[in-house]
């Protein structure tokens, strides 16, 4: 397939992109660079497959191939980051949407687009199934992430429906690995960087909220399954090990020979208190599950960030 995959930069995309090229895809990359490191894919751009170029998928933008198959992975995806960039975080899950799912309307391309949990909101049922219409704030601390999400969702589904075009939707649950950003604040390189360094592991609350941890290579090939599937409607691919944070804080401390300790700090507004994917489905339609244990990919995570803190 000759591929355009917007947010080829960032950590998800670009490990896609790696995953693409392995099977034999042509892959055009486009990212704006907004949260994006250029180095997640500096070892490809000698690929004769392989192509990037600066685009910001929220303004009009012209390419002149051909492509069949559109991969939108643009997310400004971390809660500092989206708080951050609240107004582009909005923009990319609109426009950015919009523009890409025209673009595979006049190629008449096959089209995904990375979706997430956090459409679950704060959830009053876990674990969440897809076909739980969630607890979102549409006016909170999450709500540019969250709806933005959820108005991307809806226009898939009724650019399916009106155009018939094969789209699909996957609903990200948290993950991690090497080429997550350090500074982004997010839970895993959070936590790796504070214990490397020996200083407090700064987990928010009583840390008794719960996420569940998938690891990358997982992840990519389960969205690689899905990709291939004739399913249209959303399917959650994580890893059902649900922990609370102070267990992951505790983890994390123990791989990594710590002498960190755990101090509390105050608990982001809007933060779920509980997360876990039901994964019958991609059980079921995609006959994929995790298979990667959180030691393995925890020490796999630790080590990637103690390269860079050489
Ligand atoms: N968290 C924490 N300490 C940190 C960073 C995150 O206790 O330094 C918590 C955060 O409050 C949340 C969980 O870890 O409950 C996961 O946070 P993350 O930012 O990774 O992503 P989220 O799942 O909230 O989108």
């Amino acid at each position: 397939m000759n591929v355009l995959l917007a947010g080829g930069v960032g950590f998800l995309g670009s490990h896609f992109c790696d995953l693409l090229i392995n099977k034999g895809h042509k892959v055009f990359c486009i990212d704006n660079l907004i949260t994006g490191k250029k180095e997640n894919i500096n070892h490809l751009l000698k690929n004769k497959n392989f192509k990037f170029k600066k685009i910001d998928i929220i303004k009009n933008f012209s390419i002149k191939e051909k492509f069949d198959c559109i991969i939108n992975f643009a997310s400004i995806a971390s809660p500092i980051f989206y708080d951050k960039y609240k107004i582009e975080t909005l923009l990319v899950g609109s426009y950015g949407t919009y523009n890409l799912l025209e673009l595979a309307r006049k190629n008449k391309a096959k089209f995904l687009f990375t979706s997430t949990s956090e459409v679950y909101g704060d959830p009053f049922v876990n674990p969440q199934e897809e076909t739980y219409w969630g607890n979102v704030n549409p006016i909170g601390k999450r709500s540019m992430y969250d709806e933005s999400k959820r108005f991307s969702e809806a226009l898939i589904m009724n650019y399916h429906r009106v155009y018939g075009i094969d789209t699909k939707i996957v609903r990200i649950f948290n993950t991690y690995g090497p080429r997550m950003n350090a500074n982004d604040g997010r839970v895993v390189p959070q936590f790796i960087n504070q214990a490397l360094k020996n200083k407090p592991v700064t987990v928010f609350g009583k840390g008794t909220q719960t996420r569940s941890l998938c690891y990358v290579s997982d992840l990519i090939n389960g969205i690689y399954k899905l990709l291939l599937s004739k399913e249209h409607t959303p399917v959650n691919i994580g890893n059902p090990n649900e922990m609370t944070v102070k267990e992951i804080a505790q983890t994390i401390i123990k791989l990594t020979n710590s002498k960190s300790k755990i101090i509390y700090k105050s608990l982001p507004e809007d933060d779920p208190k509980k997360r876990r994917p039901d994964i019958s489905k991609a059980k079921k339609i995609l006959k994929w599950q995790p298979r990667i244990d959180l030691k393995q990919g925890l020490l796999e995570t630790i080590e990637y960030f103690k390269g860079r803190n050489k």
